[in-house]
């Protein structure tokens, strides 16, 4: 194992991620929607932050990094796209950018549909990537900012990545979508029997993060818009895959 996850819940239904890089000891946070339930992830695992990953500009995400920065000293990275609110990053990153972490490299990916700011972080050496609101467990992000075609171009990128690459999402999600991804895709049995396990999962207190990119392809209706059985289910046999995908969306939000 290259890289050592730390999954904290946090509000109602978020999770923070704390991530060392294990050959050089650096440690990174993804998100900071409260300073206290991070700062208790660190105490709980002994960790030092080093740095503090921005995904985007949302309140839940953002609330608690300037106290994070002052108790800690943890550098604050952070995208370089306009946000809904004024943050102050000490450097700013743009989809294609490479960073650095210890020995992994860090590829940025933005993936604006939720927001138009958001990035995400891809470690391809550990087979992770972190999708904020873009991707959930069986779901995608609420199109708050971007288009349909947006969201529709961020799940092509995410769809790019190794089947293997382990998915941390911002939110457990996970039961609600599945109940909408059945609606649209009825006789998927690997979804049939994903959302059986969901259910055990969650009743066992268990969060569903991370999910596996394959498991995504095989069960996400947000990244299954090549489908047959689901164009067929739409009646759209013949719609390009970005309205297929916008007809998928628009049927959730009023699921
Ligand atoms: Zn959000």
């Amino acid at each position: 194992m290259t890289l050592s996850v730390h999954l904290f819940p946090y509000l109602a239904d978020n999770y923070g991620y704390l991530l060392r890089d294990e050959a050089s000891g650096k440690v990174a946070c993804v998100d900071a929607g409260e300073a206290d339930a991070v700062l208790n992830a660190l105490k709980q695992t002994g960790w030092q932050l080093d740095e503090l990953w921005i995904t985007h500009w949302h309140p839940d995400h953002t609330d608690g990094m300037d106290e994070l920065r002052q108790q800690t000293g943890c550098h604050v990275i952070g995208p370089g796209y306009k946000g809904g609110r004024a943050l102050s990053f000490d450097k700013t990153v743009q989809g294609g950018d490479q960073l650095t972490f210890g020995t992994q490299e860090v590829h940025i990916l933005h993936t604006p549909g939720h927001t138009l700011d958001m990035v995400n972080f891809y470690l391809p050496r550990a087979a992770a990537v972190f999708t904020g609101d873009t991707l959930f467990a069986m779901g995608c992000g609420r199109l708050f900012e971007g288009t349909p075609e947006q969201m529709y171009q961020s799940m092509e990128q995410l769809r790019a990545l190794p089947p293997e690459t382990e998915v941390y999402g911002g939110h457990e999600y996970t039961q609600a979508n599945a109940r909408f991804a059945l609606s649209v895709d009825p006789e998927n049995s690997a979804l049939q029997a994903r959302a059986a396990q969901v259910d055990k999962m969650r009743a066992a207190g268990l969060p569903t993060m991370p999910t596996a990119m394959q498991a995504e392809f095989e069960t996400n209706p947000f990244l299954r818009y090549g489908d047959a059985r689901i164009r067929a289910h739409l009646g759209l046999e013949n719609a390009s895959d970005a309205a297929v995908f916008a007809e998928i969306r628009s049927r959730k939000d009023r699921f």
